[in-house]
């Protein structure tokens, strides 16, 4: 009989000075993950992430908090019916989602993703399984330049690290103009900013297909809505949205 029992496995003393020599960090906040190497965030801030549960509105995706029946569909679209079949975000937008996506936008950081493959690793995709194309929602070149990544490309490969990458088209929807960031505009504004923004440039393509548009943050949903009405207008037959995280109010996203 070994006398391994008696003993730490050479695995545990192995990953234990590995965590001491290398620890693994946050990916939120950088606070050191001893003894919790298979987690890519700490305690603190995966306590910070809050997930959209139903009941949601059957199209935009709102959470209908205070309601205990099933999901229906909520006033603004029944009033005004969004050109998207339907929307969905993973999570609601807070501190340590805010500090995710700056991290990846702003910073190119891209030490971020593995926080941020964990949230995605548990949103359902159920919803998205029959999509000819997933097209991220594109950037002015310019921005690109600057930036160095469109975080709304990465959460795609991410989210659909299952199918072919083939699926994946970054070259269909087009960011014709460099506009001013929706952060900074009310409703009106951000309509009027994104008015004839995104040009089709593979038609042929669109034609009948079946897309799942992602984006980073869903907030009034009009970038969402512009890309879908572009899709839509070329003959998408229809478009399903994913975005990483939601925030009701306009104090960031699009
Ligand atoms: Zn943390
Ligand atoms: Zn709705």
């Amino acid at each position: 009989m070994s006398d391994c029992n008696c003993f730490l496995s050479l695995t545990d003393l192995a990953v234990g000075a590995m965590d001491i020599l290398f620890p693994h960090r946050c990916a939120a906040c950088g606070k050191k993950l001893l003894g919790e190497h298979k987690r890519k965030m700490c305690s603190d801030c995966r306590s910070d992430i809050s997930f959209l549960h139903p009941p949601v509105c059957k199209i935009c995706g709102m959470e209908l908090k205070g309601d205990k029946e099933r999901s229906h569909i909520c006033g603004r679209c029944l009033s005004n019916p969004p050109p998207y079949l339907l929307a969905r975000s993973v999570v609601q937008y807070s501190s340590v989602v805010q500090k995710l996506l700056h991290g990846l936008k702003y910073g190119a950081d891209t030490s971020v993703l593995p926080g941020i493959a964990e949230i995605l690793s548990q949103f359902d995709l159920a919803p998205f399984d029959h999509c000819d194309h997933i097209i991220p929602v594109p950037l002015h070149v310019k921005r690109l330049r600057q930036r160095g990544l469109n975080q709304s490309v990465l959460l795609a490969k991410i989210i659909f690290s299952n199918k072919p990458q083939s699926t994946l088209k970054t070259d269909f929807l087009i960011r014709a103009r460099n506009t001013v960031p929706q952060t900074t505009l009310n409703g009106v504004e951000r309509r009027k900013n994104l008015k004839d923004a995104f040009i089709v440039a593979q038609k042929a393509e669109i034609g009948q297909s079946s897309i799942c548009l992602v984006d980073d943050v869903f907030t009034t949903g009009t970038t969402v809505s512009e890309c879908s009405r572009v899709l839509c207008r070329h003959g998408a037959k229809e478009v399903k949205v994913i975005t990483f995280t939601r925030v009701e109010s306009a104090q960031c996203g699009t």
